[in-house]
């Protein structure tokens, strides 16, 4: 039984909404719960984690990501085009080089990278499944996932129909019948969806997306089978306004209203991007509580536009942040994507548009219920001990009249002094103890020259 007592912090900020959402003192964990916060004395069993000139938040939550993409950033083809020619030029191009070492390569950067900025939990949307790989991917990303600490949720992407977006001197990217995929996705979450308040693993059905990737006909049968399953629904929807002018042109109507034919709409759906909503789309996902992962850097890097997700928060609705594949935000980090969160939307729609606190709240409580996690997103007794603690002993933080906001506002490469996954120590003084960064480079180096060739 763990029993710790996190002290001295300059503030916390406990990712509940209102006047709750910042606190003051100490923060007692037992047994990878938190038992109190406030002011506490030590007890002897107690080992004392020292936060004097740090910030307490909850252990944050990436909603999105193609993790495969840590070893595709940057591919000179793709880098100034948007989403269409950038798929073709990058992730589509490059797939069929991915073997197990380059999967295993790239989750290890992807996660790194998001232990390293505060993350605690990921949800990563995989959709390369080929009879071509002599390894399951599932089990390269959980492996990698269970040697770092952190938790992760598989979303098991994939196509039963191919969006005729391939070129002559590149493999078509794979497709698999219905049937094959259903089948798989329930083998898959019977050996790694753990459901309990402090599972690590979760699983979730994630087909590409309903509008490309499926049969119109298919829609009916895959959300019937994720509730069946009992798993939670993801997929990428809206991100470019091709997404409109296709629904628009094949259905008669808007991606939102025509999911809403097809019952794909609810608390345990969630989609990537939502970037191309109208007034009442954004309605009626808000009212349903389907949620948004929202990728303001992704969305950003490819020139996709800016999500409503400030609309859709003011309606009640579920945003998160996810960071997206790497292949198109470079920067795929917590810290940098909250930063660009804040300028983005006032950027465009002014200052008052999202606060600090708002952003802070959607890569938190708002990751926790989008992925259906009560358990984490929060500090709170009763509460999973995920826990960031934010260093600012950096002269980019010095001189701030709130410190508490300084990660979001500072931003830059965040300095973790620790990070706890349930009460366990994951990152200690900006390092992960569990992972040999030289290796890393070298194994990441040696990986992109293959891909490259
Ligand atoms: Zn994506």
């Amino acid at each position: 039984m763990t029993a710790m007592l996190i002290e001295n912090a300059v503030g916390i900020f406990t990712g509940l909404p209102g006047a709750a959402m910042r606190a003051t003192g100490a923060i007692r964990i037992r047994d990878g719960v938190i038992a109190e916060i406030g002011a506490l004395e030590p007890q002897p069993d107690e080992q004392r984690l020292d936060a004097r000139g740090c910030v307490i938040y909850p252990g944050l939550i990436s909603t999105h990501h193609h993790m495969f993409q840590s070893v595709m950033k940057g591919v000179t083809a793709g880098i100034n085009l948007p989403l269409a020619g950038w798929l073709r030029a990058a992730p589509y191009r490059l797939w069929s080089k991915l073997d197990e070492e380059a999967l295993a390569v790239a989750a290890r950067i992807a996660l790194s990278e998001l232990l390293l900025s505060g993350t605690t939990t990921a949800a990563d949307h995989h959709y390369l499944f080929s009879d071509t790989f002599r390894f399951d991917p599932a089990h390269v990303i959980f492996e990698v996932a269970r040697s770092l600490g952190i938790r992760l949720v598989f979303c098991r992407g994939g196509a039963t129909k191919d969006r005729h977006m391939n070129a002559d001197d590149f493999p078509p990217m794979p497709v698999e019948t219905l049937d094959s995929m259903l089948k798989s996705v329930e083998a898959c979450a019977q050996r790694f969806h753990d459901p309990s308040p402090r599972s690590l693993t979760r699983v979730a059905l994630a087909p590409t997306t309903p509008t490309w990737s499926l049969d119109p006909g298919e829609l009916k049968e895959v959300i019937a089978a994720a509730r069946r399953m009992k798993l939670r629904l993801h997929s990428h929807l809206s991100e470019t306004a091709d997404y409109v002018d296709f629904c628009l042109s094949v259905h008669g109507k808007r991606p939102v209203e025509w999911l809403a034919d097809h019952d794909w709409l609810g608390p345990d759906i969630w989609f990537a991007h939502l970037v191309h909503l109208d007034p009442g789309e954004v309605e009626i996902l808000a009212s349903t509580g389907t949620g948004m992962a929202h990728c303001p850097q992704s969305n950003c890097r490819l020139g996709s536009g800016v999500a409503p997700a400030d609309h859709m928060a003011r309606l009640g609705g579920a945003v998160s942040l996810g960071v997206d594949g790497a292949a198109s935000n470079e920067a795929a980090d917590m810290i940098s994507e909250m930063h660009s969160c804040w300028h983005t939307h006032r950027a465009v729609k002014g200052a008052h548009a999202v606060t600090a606190e708002d952003v802070v709240h959607w890569a938190t409580a708002g990751g926790a219920r989008v992925l259906g996690f009560p358990e984490i997103g929060t500090l709170a007794p009763g509460q999973q001990a995920d826990i960031a603690i934010f260093d600012l002993n950096q002269p980019r933080h010095f001189g701030m009249h709130d410190p508490l906001i300084a990660p979001v506002t500072c931003a830059g490469n965040a300095h973790v002094r620790y990070l706890l996954v349930g009460g366990r120590i994951v990152v200690e003084d900006g390092a992960i103890p569990r992972l040999d960064l030289a290796k890393l480079r070298s194994d990441a180096f040696r990986v992109v020259e293959r891909m490259a060739a």
